[in-house]
């Protein structure tokens, strides 16, 4: 990369261009994993189409290893790079709410915070995660799971369309009817195919849930996961509940007495009126002897958010997954044995339920694959201590071996490190081959590789 061709670039540019040595490089480069320390030689803020357009055409005409940025919340850092260059669309954020189609559209640099603001005035979501700050493109691109799954679906499931500038310079839109391989592809195939610049959402009418978590000390857990996996599945699909094995944070949030507690819990967000939600979930909240159980009405961006504080960008972070079926008693013995070794405050394992509404939508009719799964598993160790990186790197890894054997066999693929192609495989299972032909057709020499790559046909 030499100054005279960013020197060129930057003609015609209306954002940011960083390169090493400018006052505002280190925090540019900085992801939100902590444990990612990458050094890209060109960071490109882009502020429309246009600069994204000469931004990726210069990584093309420099041969740039180039990576695509929105949140920089990818567990595995695929937001960025060493040497090449950053398109980083983190200064692109717009939600146009239009109440009479009842969708949102949203520019690809938005959190999912962005998204919430905007349409909960109308009472109105898009099914996302389960925290504000991570980013609409990558969490979308890769499936989507979060609160609103089992009533709702995916958030892939609630995409009507998407912007996109492919690798050969095209700028197309990709939805059911028009490039209906590409849109297909997006829809769980990640960043493999060109660089989304604005997504079409259906809006869901959630407004108010029904919300909040539900703790039992630890050693209940087995009579907790044995009863849990017997109502989640049977439940109406207006109850959401995601399974957690943790610490209790010494945080005001939750009462002094069980702070430091390891603790077992459901993290409930149901869709129906409250005395509906109430009455569904509370055979479940009666199971053994909660320590806890603080569940009301709240505004769902209050649940979206509730994580927030808790969980800062600068943490060390590492992660291992895979999809779930059922919950066996062989898996939940495992549970037990490493969620007694939490190594540490912040460290957690989370199963996210991808039943009712999600199962709605067939293996092949999206990319994302895992449709007969019933919860996507994520094990994360966590921790603000750098020194505490291999501890928390090995507890993950000795869990998951541990727990692998009773998976599907592939992973969500937002959920994983960079862990090879095999993984890569067997998280698009009878999708990779379809994946690798439309990879052949619209990014045939792999330009888009930063990410959970998919290798043309
Ligand atoms: C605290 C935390 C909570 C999370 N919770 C959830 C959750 O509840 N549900 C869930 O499904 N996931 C969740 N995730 C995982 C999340 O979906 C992934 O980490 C995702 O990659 C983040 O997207 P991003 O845009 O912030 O990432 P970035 O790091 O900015 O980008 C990640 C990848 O996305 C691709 N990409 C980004 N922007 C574009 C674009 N415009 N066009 C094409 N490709 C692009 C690139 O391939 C890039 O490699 C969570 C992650 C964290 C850290």
């Amino acid at each position: 990369m030499n100054s005279g061709n960013i020197g060129k670039l930057q003609e015609g540019f209306r954002g940011e261009l960083i390169q090493p040595g400018d006052a505002a490089y280190d925090s540019a480069r900085k992801v939100y994993n902590a444990m990612i320390d990458k050094r890209p030689g060109l960071i490109a803020r882009c502020v429309d189409v246009a600069d994204i357009r000469a931004a990726m055409q210069f990584g093309q005409d420099n041969n740039l290893l180039t990576a695509i940025r929105c949140g920089g919340h990818n567990a595995a850092g695929l937001g960025i790079c060493d040497d090449g260059l950053v398109i980083d669309l983190s200064r692109m954020k717009n939600v146009h709410v239009d109440l009479k189609a009842k969708t949102a559209r949203v520019a690809a640099g938005c959190v999912w915070g962005d998204v919430d603001h905007a349409t909960h005035a109308f009472g109105m979501a898009v099914p996302s995660g389960i925290i504000s700050t991570t980013g609409v493109a990558g969490l979308t691109l890769g499936g989507g799971i979060g609160y609103l799954a089992r009533r709702y679906g995916l958030t892939v499931d609630n995409l009507i369309s998407v912007d996109m500038l492919l690798a050969d310079g095209r700028y197309v839109t990709a939805s059911a009817d028009e490039n209906q391989d590409l849109f297909w592809a997006v829809r769980g195939g990640g960043g493999n195919f060109g660089i989304v610049t604005s997504f079409l959402f259906r809006l869901q009418p959630v407004d108010s849930v029904y919300a909040g978590p539900t703790f039992w000390p630890l050693d209940q857990t087995p009579e907790v996961m044995k009863a849990y996996r017997e109502f989640l599945l049977k439940a109406p699909e207006y109850v959401n509940g995601f399974f957690v094995l943790m610490t209790i944070p010494p945080v005001p949030l939750f009462p002094p007495q069980l702070h430091n507690q390891k603790v077992c819990g459901i993290m409930w967000c149901c869709t129906g009126t409250p005395e509906e939600a109430e009455k569904a979930t509370k055979p479940m909240r009666s199971v053994g002897k909660p320590a806890l159980d603080h569940v009301g009405p709240v505004p769902f961006p209050a649940v979206q958010t509730l994580f927030d504080p808790l969980l800062p960008p600068g943490l060390q972070w590492y992660w291992r997954a895979d999809f779930f079926k059922e919950l066996s008693d062989a898996s939940i013995a495992q549970h037990v044995e490493y969620g007694s070794k939490l190594p540490t405050t912040l460290s957690t394992i989370h199963l996210y339920p991808i039943d009712g509404a999600a199962h709605r939508v067939g293996n092949k009719d999206t990319a994302f694959s895992y449709r007969d799964a019933n919860w996507a598993g994520v094990i994360v160790g966590i921790d603000p201590d750098p020194a505490n990186r291999e501890k928390i790197t090995n507890w993950c890894k000795s869990y998951f071996d541990a727990l692998h054997p009773y998976s599907s066999g592939g992973a969500y693929v937002n959920f994983m490190m960079e862990e090879g192609q095999e993984r890569v495989q067997a998280s698009f299972r009878d999708n990779y081959d379809r994946l690798a032909k439309i990879k052949k057709k619209y990014d045939p020499t792999n330009f888009f590789r930063v990410n959970q790559n998919i290798r043309a046909a």
